[in-house]
């Protein structure tokens, strides 16, 4: 058994009668937590309960169950509808480019709001003997392109069997590119081994997904396993979920993305929270991320902005949102707000304004009539001053 593999098995709280022995059997009642427990596992490893200071913190709010997953009203059970199009078992299959090849049915830590709680921690459902089928499936899908390997965490699985699919994916040569999907770097960050960094590189282009929601993750443990990542050739991104009594929050969401860039990680996405049964207390309103994506917009170097997108429930895949900037288009021009809210006119291009708006309303392109060059006192400025340079 390696280090993190015991760390993991000694050290974890894995029994609601071990969360209440940690934090008082007055906060922890085991018996009215027993049917959330029951109806989805929990583990917490040291690292998480290191980022729990005090009960209904935000570390708190992801990983220790409430009786709050019991009230479902809305909830969905596999709210993106996965299944459905899932070709065969373990894959499932919706973009034109890329499938999802769920490999691991463990976590380090359990997430409360898991959108994959119905399979996630269950070996039955997300096996471990039925590979094979995925690499056919894969195989013989031509237009695959992209593997995203995802559980439960595939970082769970020991080096060998991690190397054997990134071998089996290897082989096939329409795969371009491998993800992992990954919470291992805040949940269990010695998890990255030098041996698995060095393993790693012989399969590249690897990318890693990351996930963190709140700033308070990426302590010195996470940022040095992401380091090891990076130096290894895996480029990050991180995937970030909007969780009620977690991040609703711009200052919480603009500090998580800056210390992200800082330790090598580009936001990718933040998501709503999806529908799912069990999880529809972290909930919060589309409002709420519209206001969080303009807080972070033009506060902050662009790199730290993430698409931020709504999973359409029942398999319509991801759809980005933005806020309003825009006033108002027409032929001649586009008027709009910036990120502190000043008004702004561009001009559109006259050729575009005479044809109508870039339609192709079958009308005879107009003749392109040479623009007057140096109109402006600043530009002639410039004109003169080169004319004179040049003698
Ligand atoms: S790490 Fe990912 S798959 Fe595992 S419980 Fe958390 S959200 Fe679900």
């Amino acid at each position: 058994m390696s280090d993190w593999q015991r760390r993991l098995k000694e050290e974890s709280i894995a029994t609601l009668e071990q969360l209440a022995d940690r934090f008082g059997h007055d906060v922890i009642d085991v018996e009215a937590l027993r049917p959330a427990f029951d109806n989805f596992q929990m583990r917490i490893t040291p690292a998480a309960l290191e980022q729990i200071h005090e009960v209904g913190d935000p570390m708190w709010n992801q990983y220790v169950p409430t009786v709050q997953e019991l009230d479902i009203r809305d909830g969905i059970i596999d709210s993106l509808d996965e299944d459905a199009d899932s070709p065969v078992p373990n894959i499932t299959h919706r973009y034109p480019d890329r499938v999802l090849f769920l490999v691991s049915p463990v976590c380090a830590s359990y997430c409360r709001f898991c959108t994959r709680r119905r399979k996630v921690g269950d070996p039955e459902k997300i096996p471990l003997n039925q590979y094979d089928s995925a690499f056919e499936y894969i195989r013989n899908h031509p237009e695959v392109r992209d593997v995203i390997l995802s559980g439960g965490d595939p970082m769970m699985l020991s080096d060998r069997r991690i190397e054997y699919l990134l071998q089996k994916l290897r082989e096939i040569p329409h795969v371009e590119i491998i993800r992992i999907g990954s919470r291992i770097t805040s949940h269990l960050p010695e998890r990255i081994t030098p041996e698995f960094c060095e393993m790693v590189k012989k399969y590249h282009p690897v990318y890693m997904n990351t996930h963190f929601n709140h700033p308070r993750e990426l302590t010195p443990a996470a940022v040095a396993a992401l380091g090891r990542l990076a130096d290894a050739g895996v480029p990050l991104g991180c995937q970030t979920v909007l969780l009620r009594g977690v991040n609703d929050d711009p200052k919480v969401m603009l500090e998580l993305m800056q210390k992200l860039l800082k330790a090598r990680v580009r936001p990718y996405y933040i998501y709503m929270a999806d529908q799912v049964a069990g999880g529809e207390h972290f909930r919060t309103t589309v409002q709420k991320g519209l206001e969080i994506v303009k807080a972070l917009r033009g506060w902050t170097s662009g790199l730290a902005v993430p698409h931020f997108v709504i999973d359409s429930p029942g398999g319509g895949g991801k759809v980005p949102l933005l806020p309003e900037y825009v006033e108002e288009i027409t032929d001649d021009e586009v008027v709009f707000r910036n990120y502190e809210g000043k008004r702004f006119v561009y001009k559109q291009p006259r050729v575009a304004a005479a044809a109508g708006c870039g339609a192709d309303d079958g009308r005879p392109t107009p003749d392109i009539v040479p623009i007057e060059i140096a109109k402006s006192p600043k530009r002639a400025k410039t004109v003169r001053r080169r004319k004179s340079a040049n003698g």
